[in-house]
């Protein structure tokens, strides 16, 4: 029945959210946005909401944290992109916070009872007020959001900006600014860090202080292995030929499931820790492979993320960054929450 799997190690996952709350003595505001990044708002959310290190949730939109609700999470939401007058009945009833980042965002407010945070644009040319101080009794949360993380001159620009504002609110109960990467600057300001990457096993950076584990494992079954002659045609516009008599595999994922078409004839998946190379093009459901090298047979298990090969490497091959592969992960791929034994 299974054909692809994704699995979620839940130990690594509370692991890694314990690692961020140490280095940084904060706690954590958990991003579990689009899907939680693709992987699963549902399970991630059941492996965190228990946890007191976790202080809330971000989501992108009130619909994904009305999802979260109907869960019974029971933590404070963040909405962080942004509201609509038709947004506001909701936000009331799931008791959601939401972030005004825009004089729009206060008028749809009005005087409703609704307690929200303020983002400033600190350089991150997106969403935020850029000086104006708003004054609102309603205000619990001032927030920032830094652009590039990797560059040290920048980043610590936007913390200054960020210090001449927060100084306007004195009475909030959390002001936060770090995101996975921007973590590093330990900004002396803040009460709350606001991650996401990190707390799913991937380092946003090379020399990333804090010793986060993969948690995460994408696996998908072989349904076909058959040997073809040289010199014969793989997969669609024939752009791989083979060299010598080859065993091939049709591995059930393709670019549906979120394997990126630009990891055609280039990139490699892994049987019980070898490599074996992808073949011609990446199909909408299938994506073949050089078994020559292996036994590999009909039924059995390639591993298209694991310990040792990240979603950060994966990328890497396909020319993209960890986030946009990630929330390319299909729906119909089956999420396995690996049980941490409590
Ligand atoms: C997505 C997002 C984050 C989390 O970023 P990570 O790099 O995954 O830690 C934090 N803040 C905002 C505003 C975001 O959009």
């Amino acid at each position: 029945m299974k054909r692809a799997v994704l699995e979620i190690d839940e130990e690594k996952i509370r692991e890694n959210v314990r690692k961020l709350y140490r280095f940084s003595g904060k706690r954590i505001i958990a991003v579990i946005k689009a899907d939680a990044y693709g992987i699963g708002a549902k399970e991630i959310a059941q492996i965190l909401s228990d946890m007191e290190e976790v202080d809330s949730f971000a989501v992108a939109c009130v619909k994904e944290a009305i999802q979260l609700r109907k869960q019974a999470i029971k933590k404070e939401i963040l909405i962080l992109g942004g509201i609509f007058p038709e947004d506001l009945d909701f936000i009331e009833e799931y008791q959601l916070t939401p972030v005004i980042s825009d004089h729009e965002h206060l008028k749809i407010l009005g005087n409703r009872d609704i307690k929200f945070h303020v983002k400033y644009d600190t350089g991150m040319g997106r969403l935020g007020f850029l000086n104006e101080i708003i004054k609102d009794e309603r205000i619990i949360g001032v927030m920032s959001h830094f652009s590039s993380p990797t560059n040290r001159e920048f980043s610590l620009l936007q913390v200054k900006r960020f210090e001449e504002m927060v100084k306007h609110y004195r009475n909030v109960q959390k002001i936060h600014m770090e995101s996975s990467a921007g973590l590093i600057y330990k900004v002396p300001f803040t009460t709350h860090i606001r991650v996401g990457l990190a707390i799913y096993g991937e380092k946003p950076l090379k020399n990333y202080p804090i010793d986060i584990k993969p948690a995460l494992r994408l696996k998908a079954r072989i349904i076909s292995v058959k040997y073809v002659p040289e010199d014969y045609p793989i997969s669609y516009s024939r752009t791989f030929i083979t060299k010598r008599r080859t065993r091939i595999g049709i591995v059930a994922f393709g670019y549906a499931d979120g394997l990126m078409k630009s990891l055609s004839n280039k990139g490699y998946l892994i049987y019980k820790g070898k490599r074996v190379s992808i073949l011609g093009n990446i199909t909408m459901d299938m994506t073949i492979v050089d078994l020559s090298e292996t036994d590999a047979k009909v039924g059995d298990w390639i591993e298209i993320v694991n310990e040792e090969r990240s979603f950060t490497a994966l990328a890497k091959d396909a020319g993209t960054i960890p986030y946009e592969l990630m929330c390319n992960l299909s729906k119909r791929i089956e999420r396995m929450v690996l049980k941490a034994d409590k």
